[in-house]
């Protein structure tokens, strides 16, 4: 049993080896990608530590009262905290508030547990609050921090928690288990594990708003069109999008789409078995590739991240953005 999970079996095995010899840490950093199932996982582990009727060590039951009502996120010794908005930054006084939830005994559970979503959205402040906690912590309280990367994290807080990478499903894991778990239909399924690259947290998300699904091809048709346009269409488009109230996360959503569709330029150019991401745009990588070849394919890369790495350092918008419509190959 992997914690009815697609992919992510080292993990399960490395938490389920920690519960069963009691040798459980106080604290958790999981890290990988956005959608790729830190969450989920966090919350597994809470399950499988306050089961009330486990099958065997760390094999949660998913059917009891607590076991349900983790997965709901919403048991008394369950606190999840994040910041309020994605790129926005996670308080100093939601720390105090988690400090003083996790300093009560347990209210029915094992343990109570700390999820802390998106930790490098802390601010300095926060973060340093929960350094006391974390060279203090604590009986019968775990903590879970999820991030993207360690390194955005204070190496402090790093070195005291069990850091576990996770990685993304290979897509035919990903696509059956879709299909097994979710029963979506199996050429949806396929599609789906394509775009995510295996992460099945953020496949679900598109599954379940088709809205978004309809965005990224909204997205892909936009930059369809800008690789015929002149510069005057493309800086109009430049300024439309960064004009936006919430330019910075459209484009850190918009960016990495047209990265993924380029990325699968370059595997066609360069002849490569690897399956293409965007399985539904075949025809037009295609005709990319076969236009601009490997070096037209790698540019548009590079400027691409270029643009991404320039907006999280906070750099006017619409300036990298005019910068990028001219970097971005003529077809
Ligand atoms: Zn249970």
């Amino acid at each position: 049993m992997n914690w009815n999970l697609i992919g992510h079996e080292p993990a399960v095995r490395l938490l389920k080896e920690h519960i069963k010899q009691g040798n459980l840490r106080q604290a958790y950093l999981l890290t990988g990608p956005q959608g790729i199932g830190k969450r989920t996982l966090a919350l597994r582990i809470v399950q499988a530590v306050n089961c009330q009727q486990p099958a065997g060590d760390g094999e949660p039951c998913y059917q009891c009262r607590s076991c349900q009502q983790i997965e709901r996120m919403q048991h008394p010794d369950l606190s999840i905290i994040q910041a309020e908005q994605v790129a926005g930054s996670l308080k100093v006084d939601q720390i105090r508030d988690l400090q003083r939830s996790l300093s009560l005994a347990p209210y029915e559970a094992n343990y109570r547990a700390g999820i802390l979503l998106r930790f490098e959205e802390a601010s300095a402040g926060a973060a340093n609050a929960l350094l006391k906690t974390l060279e203090e912590p604590p009986a019968r309280v775990i903590l879970i921090l999820t991030a993207e990367n360690s390194e955005l994290l204070l190496p402090t807080i790093v070195s005291r928690c069990e850091v576990i990478r996770l990685r993304p499903a290979s897509i035919e894991q990903a696509a059956q288990g879709l299909q097994q778990h979710w029963g979506i239909a199996p050429e949806q399924a396929q599609l789906l594990a394509h775009i995510s690259g295996g992460r099945v947290g953020y496949a679900l998300q598109l599954y379940q708003s088709p809205e978004q699904m309809e965005q990224r091809q909204i997205w892909l048709d936009d930059l369809h069109r800008l690789l015929t346009a002149g510069r005057v269409e493309r800086f109009a488009y430049a300024s439309r999008l960064s004009s936006d109230k919430n330019y910075k996360e459209t484009l850190q959503a918009v960016l990495p789409v047209w990265i993924s569709l380029w990325r699968d330029v370059l595997l066609v150019a360069a002849g490569a078995s690897t399956p293409v991401t965007n399985l539904d745009r075949r025809d037009e990588i295609e005709a990319a590739a076969g236009r601009l070849g490997i070096e037209g394919a790698r540019c548009a890369i590079q400027a691409l991240e270029r643009t991404l790495h320039l907006l999280s350092r906070n750099v006017n918008a619409r300036l990298s953005l005019e910068v990028l419509m001219l970097d971005l190959p003529v077809l």
